[in-house]
């Protein structure tokens, strides 16, 4: 261990680059440790934030990192954290290439990560053609011809939102329909179609969907899919340090990205359900805001 930091970001997303440039313009000195494998990496554009919509989700991180380089005082690490140990002041993060840190604060901004995709072609079209939230992907989707692959309560849901962008979509339930008698219903009421046979395979073009193809033998021709991805939190590592998380496996935080543990923070993805670059980096900015403040007031007291 070379020195002991103030701040150990695991994650080198939004919510990570945010924290990290809050907290070097508060000359912090921070270690962002980052594998680079964020979540929007097979997407070709990033929609919605602000000044950068339609970037390549690379080249928003590269220009976060070249402005970032401006503060001397944070560093980056290419590299996977693998284990935390420590408390509140001193916690010690060891790396897959065999390096240790140390620092005094900890920022987990993980992020999430798909489960593997467990239909046939949808991968050679996810992040081209086959999308998970409309209001980051849905008006390069705006009135064509979509599959919506959902099941349940969350497909009335799906059903009505994605009416703000076209008028034209089927719902796949990718096996028995799940839905209760006046939620299908209310799908005949508006002339949406539901499948319910279990997709056998997803067929494409260069990435661009053709056609969905059932084990019934139907097969419905389109031009987009919109569905929902099993996840799982980036990495294992705020649980094994005892951060309380929720159900759906997010890290359990207060307005600032606090956890249950001391000294323990937790931003982006990693620790709501918000789903979007704009908010991953909000609450990254937000929790440095906080530790930067909780450093500030350590010092004040340590110095009488
Ligand atoms: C297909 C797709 C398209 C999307 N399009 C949009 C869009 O258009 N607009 C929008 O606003 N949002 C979009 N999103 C959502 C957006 O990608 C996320 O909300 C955002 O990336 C979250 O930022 P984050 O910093 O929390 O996590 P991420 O961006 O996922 O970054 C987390 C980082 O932490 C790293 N990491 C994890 N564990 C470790 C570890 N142990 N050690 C080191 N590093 C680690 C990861 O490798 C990764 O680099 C899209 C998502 C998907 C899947």
């Amino acid at each position: 261990m070379k020195q002991l930091m103030d701040v150990a970001i695991i994650g080198g997303g939004p919510a990570g680059l945010s924290a990290a440039l809050v907290l070097g313009r508060a000359r912090k000195s921070v270690i962002v440790i980052d594998e680079e494998r964020p979540r929007n990496r097979v997407t070709k554009e990033s929609h919605g934030f602000l000044t950068r919509d339609g970037i390549k989700p690379s080249e928003f991180r590269q220009i976060a990192r070249q402005q970032i380089s401006v503060y001397p005082t944070v560093l980056f690490e290419n590299d996977t954290a693998i284990e935390v140990t420590g408390t509140d002041g001193e916690f010690i993060i060891t790396t897959a290439k065999g390096l240790t840190f140390g620092a005094k604060k900890l920022l987990f901004a993980v992020g999430m990560k798909d489960l593997p995709l467990d239909m046939e072609g949808l991968t050679d079209v996810y992040g081209k053609s086959a999308f998970v939230c409309p209001y980051c992907d849905g008006w390069e989707m705006r009135d064509r011809k979509l599959v919506i692959i959902t099941n349940g309560d969350r497909a009335l849901h799906f059903a009505k939102t994605i009416a703000g962008w076209t008028s034209q979509y089927a719902i796949c339930t990718d096996g028995p329909d799940e839905m209760t008698d006046e939620q299908r219903e209310e799908l005949k009421r508006h002339d949406i179609p539901v499948f319910a046979s279990k997709i056998q395979r997803i067929e494409a073009e260069n990435g661009n969907v053709q056609q969905v193809v059932l084990e019934d033998g139907s097969i419905i021709a389109c031009e987009g899919i919109f569905f929902v991805p099993k996840l799982a939190i980036g990495s294992n590592l705020p649980q094994a340090l005892g951060c309380e998380m929720t159900e759906a496996g997010a890290v359990i935080v207060d307005d600032f990205g606090k956890t249950n543990v001391p000294g323990v923070y937790s931003a982006g993805d990693a620790a709501s359900q918000k789903y979007q670059v704009v908010a991953a980096a909000s609450m990254g900015s937000m929790a440095a805001v906080s530790i930067n403040s909780e450093l500030l007031g350590e010092a004040w007291s340590a110095r009488g």
